[in-house]
């Protein structure tokens, strides 16, 4: 039987295909503040706003190409039983061929009712309108898990971290939570890697190795060592 090796991934692993990370130095996303865009009292006070900032978004992800690093995850299904837990609203994991993926912050590509959260549409092209409507006759919004909502996937998210062989952590400030909570259901037996180029705060994880790569670099190496190893 395959071993479990799962992911974590963060808005670094899309950075070498030109998606900007939510944290630059600035602290701004895309030269918003989060606040204004990515909750829902944005939503409330400027739906239109948030729907552009989410088009642009969405435009950027249909240019973009995955990069080495996605590619290296959906290249290791060969040797492990490999689940993606992704806090990314990109489509590039499943674009690069990884087939067991799971969106903790929801989808750019997908659209969803403001009123009845279980009504979710695929969007076609980069474009989400005001005026574009659910089967019920309700406003669309962004198929996004915005800051202060609930993560409906938190739970299954943990599960299968706790259930790991080897976990890498990959492109994650892990400063949101609860996904930066979610390396602790590991195991102390789980084998750990952290890639990242910056130090990333993380303490008292056991059995962790520390990568200072980015992503496209730091995973194809290492993807040699784990089939060696452990596969
Ligand atoms: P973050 O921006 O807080 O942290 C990014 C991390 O990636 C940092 O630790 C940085 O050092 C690292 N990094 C930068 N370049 C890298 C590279 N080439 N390889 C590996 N690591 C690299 O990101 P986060 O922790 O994912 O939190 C951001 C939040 O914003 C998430 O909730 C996410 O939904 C959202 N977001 C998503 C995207 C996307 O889908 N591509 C982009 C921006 C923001």
């Amino acid at each position: 039987m395959k071993k479990k090796l799962v992911v974590l991934s963060g808005a670094g692993i899309s950075a070498e295909s030109g998606l900007k990370t939510f944290r630059g130095g600035d602290g701004l996303w895309e030269n918003h503040r989060v606040e204004d865009v990515a909750t829902p009292e944005a939503w409330k006070a400027s739906p239109k706003l948030v729907l552009e900032f989410y088009n642009q978004r969405r435009k950027q992800m249909n240019q973009a190409q995955p990069n080495a690093a996605h590619f290296t995850l959906a290249e290791l299904e060969s040797y492990f039983d490999v689940h993606v837990i992704t806090q990314n609203v990109d489509n590039l994991h499943e674009r690069a061929g990884s087939s067991q993926v799971l969106h903790l912050h929801g989808e750019l590509s997908k659209s969803r009712s403001e009123i009845f959260a279980d009504l979710i549409y695929e969007i076609e092209g980069d474009q989400l309108n005001w005026g574009d409507t659910c089967e019920r006759g309700t406003q669309l919004r962004p198929n996004i898990v915005w800051f202060g909502e609930l993560v409906p996937m938190i739970e299954p998210a943990a599960e299968l971290v706790a259930d790991a062989d080897i976990l890498l952590i990959t492109g994650t400030s892990l400063q949101v939570y609860p996904a930066a909570g979610l390396v602790r259901f590991a195991s102390e037996e789980c084998v750990k890697f952290l890639i990242d180029p910056e130090g990333v705060e993380i303490y008292g994880i056991s059995n962790l190795t520390i990568i200072n790569k980015r992503a496209g670099e730091g995973l194809p190496a290492l993807k040699n060592i784990l089939i060696e190893k452990y596969a």
